[in-house]
């Protein structure tokens, strides 16, 4: 039985949200603002955490950080409002996904269940072979085949495949990419990001339509089975 912990401060949607995850099968604990909200992790050591972005204390940027220091843990993320900038933030800062606010019940399982099945599908990174699709990524031989074809990257675009190969089904924004492959600060020049991205997918060829793109936020890379997305 997977464990969810709900960091809320809504009384009626905690309730709501934890009874419908509850008759679902999952174990659940509810928390009401940030400070207590990352206790709660700490102790239950949940599979996965829903969290308001809205919250006293500290604000659920602030809770995703301190949760996702020692232990990363997939977050589905609310938030009041369709705002790009919080979306943004909150997916650079690790959420897997997010849910904008009125939303049913029903909706939020699906989330949950669709990020849970994710991470059991090999999103805890052991293995040193990735496959995905026709995609398969030898880590210890730094070797990427589509297709059985061998693909000739440069270290950057390997590096930028294997960032994006290691959170896939997420969308990861330029900002992160920029610092994770560049190690540069993320405002100068995302467009290196953007062109670099259009190297690999034409040189992955029939796999390059894995390397999806988020307009406005940055790139993903789709996990197994994962449906395109507009
Ligand atoms: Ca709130």
């Amino acid at each position: 039985m997977a464990t969810v912990v709900v960091i809320e401060d809504e009384e009626p949607i905690a309730a709501a949200v934890a009874a419908r995850l509850r008759s679902e099968g999952f174990d659940v604990e509810v928390a009401a603002d940030g400070p207590s909200g990352v206790a709660l992790v700490e102790r239950a050591g949940p599979d996965l955490v829903v969290l308001d972005l809205m919250l006293p204390g500290f604000d659920g940027l602030e809770v995703c950080r301190r949760i996702q220091k020692d232990r990363p843990v997939p977050v589905l993320m609310l938030t009041a409002r369709d705002s790009e900038t919080d979306l943004l933030v909150g997916l650079a800062v690790g959420a897997d996904d997010y849910l904008t606010k009125p939303f049913s019940p029903q909706e939020l399982v699906l989330r949950v269940a669709a990020i849970l099945r994710r991470m059991s599908a090999g999103g805890n990174g052991a293995s040193d072979v990735l496959a995905i699709g026709a995609l398969r990524i030898d880590r210890a031989a730094h070797r990427v085949t589509v297709e059985s074809r061998e693909i000739e990257l440069t270290p950057t675009e390997y590096k930028l495949l294997l960032t994006l190969a290691d959170r896939r089904g997420r969308v990861q924004a330029r900002s992160h990419l920029l610092e994770t492959v560049w190690e540069a600060a993320p405002d100068i020049q995302t467009r290196t990001v953007d062109m670099h991205v259009q190297r690999l997918r034409t040189k992955l060829g029939a796999a390059g339509d894995l390397i999806e793109t988020v307009r406005g936020f940055g790139y993903r890379l789709r996990a197994a089975g994962q449906s395109r997305s507009a």
